[in-house]
């Protein structure tokens, strides 16, 4: 398969390249029965991406486009899939009409960026003819957005006229979770002394400290630029700690809002907090660390159902009447409902709460299909297309 554009050619790899270059798709343990994954490459940009649409059953896809340096083909499916699939789940659980997808670009954000590269990326997607909308992610802007949506209809989030930076709504339904999980496993209605450690001070932490600092809580950060962390230190009267010390530092509450990947074999006995709850997607190694945190009697705040504030804000851009920001925060509101409901059904069932998030989408998207499948128009199938 091959899509003409603007003197560039998109082509389209299927699995047998995959195997050729030892990588496999559907043998490996990210995948997830997702329903669709393209490789495209785009000679005149150097394009190098991977799309994959992991469950559209209860609408189109959404999901960021990711631009990094990765090092190998093989860690860049891997990523692409397990993102791809935490929208599915962010979206199912956020009762939000939509599948799960995400976008990955191999390139340095710093080094390989150009209009061209971004305007091949619109082909990519408008190749997709709407099963998929994409937004900014780590390592693309507004601006590369903008660039895209030159060549399709199936870009948010671009630098105007849109729903805008989505971090601070992300980091309001990552401080309305952490109300709700200190609630549910302190007893506590406020934050006033309860001492949060915050790990990452970017787009998003930053907002997590202010309104902690805002609820008087006791915050220690660390980001790995120091001067975030001092910058947090003034402005809200923050302790700051070294980068690798913020995940044993004793304190109620734990916001990894840096990278995935945190809460693993060798960071577990390091824990001294009780409850786990911030931004970052993937926090969990791997799906049995939920177990091991709920073995330990900390209460983990699953990652893809406190941070959907910022899929919440852009999804808004596609209702008919547009973007609402105040309809977008009403919405994000429900983060805390929501999570207080797999807090609560995760203690009667004495189940970690990341299996029960996962159960409780998967039920919802279930539902979805079977109500598509029973109000499906069944066309007879004509005697040709069955003959042949
Ligand atoms: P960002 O790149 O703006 O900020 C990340 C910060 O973490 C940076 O300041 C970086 O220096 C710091 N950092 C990285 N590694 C660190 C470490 N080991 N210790 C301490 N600090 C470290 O990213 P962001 O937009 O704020 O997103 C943060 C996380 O939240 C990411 O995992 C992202 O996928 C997730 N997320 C973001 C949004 C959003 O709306 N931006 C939505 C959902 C999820």
């Amino acid at each position: 398969m091959a899509t003409a554009g603007s003197g560039a050619v998109l082509s389209c790899l299927g699995t047998a390249a995959l195997l050729e270059t030892g990588m496999e798709l559907f043998a490996s343990p990210a995948f997830d029965d997702h329903e669709q994954v393209v490789f495209f490459f785009d000679r005149g940009s150097g394009l190098k991406a991977i799309i994959a649409l992991h469950d559209t059953t209860l609408g189109p896809a959404i999901g960021g486009c990711r631009m990094w340096p990765y090092a190998s083909e093989a860690e860049a499916l891997t990523d692409v899939l397990r993102l791809a699939r935490g929208m599915t789940y962010k979206a199912a659980m956020a009762r939000l009409p939509f599948g799960g997808g995400k976008t990955v670009v191999i390139g340095d954000p710093r080094r390989d960026k150009s209009q061209a590269l971004f305007r091949a990326l619109g082909r990519a997607m408008d190749s997709l003819g709407g099963r998929y909308y994409t937004g900014e992610d780590v390592g693309t802007s507004p601006l590369d957005m903008d660039w895209a949506s030159a060549e399709t209809p199936y870009v948010l989030g671009r630098s105007s006229g849109s729903s805008g930076d989505p971090s601070p709504v992300t980091a309001r339904g990552v401080w309305l979770g952490i109300r709700a999980a200190v609630r549910h496993r302190l007893g506590r209605d406020d934050l006033a002394g309860v001492r949060v450690a915050v790990q990452g001070l970017g787009h998003v932490g930053y907002h997590v400290a202010r309104l902690l600092a805002q609820d008087g809580a006791s915050l220690i950060v660390a980001d790995l630029d120091p001067a975030r962390a001092e910058r947090a230190a003034e402005e809200f009267g923050a302790r700051p700690v070294a980068s690798d010390e913020i995940l044993g530092v004793e304190a109620e509450v734990l916001a990894p809002c840096a990278l995935g990947g945190v809460i693993n074999d060798v960071t577990l006995p390091r824990l001294a907090c009780a409850i786990v709850a911030g931004a970052a997607n993937n926090q969990l190694l791997e799906d049995r660390h939920g177990g091991a945190l709920h073995a330990r009697g900390i209460l983990y705040a699953p990652d893809y159902v406190i941070n959907a504030g910022g899929l919440i804000n852009i999804a808004e851009e596609l209702r008919p009447r547009g973007y609402q920001r105040e309809r977008a925060l009403a919405k994000v509101q429900e983060i805390a409902q929501t999570l207080t409901e797999v807090f609560e059904r995760a203690a009667r069932e004495g189940a970690p709460t990341n299996l029960v998030a996962d159960r409780i989408a998967g039920e919802r998207i279930r539902l979805g299909r079977q109500s598509r499948a029973a109000h499906a128009v069944r066309e007879p199938v004509p005697a040709r297309a069955v003959a042949g």
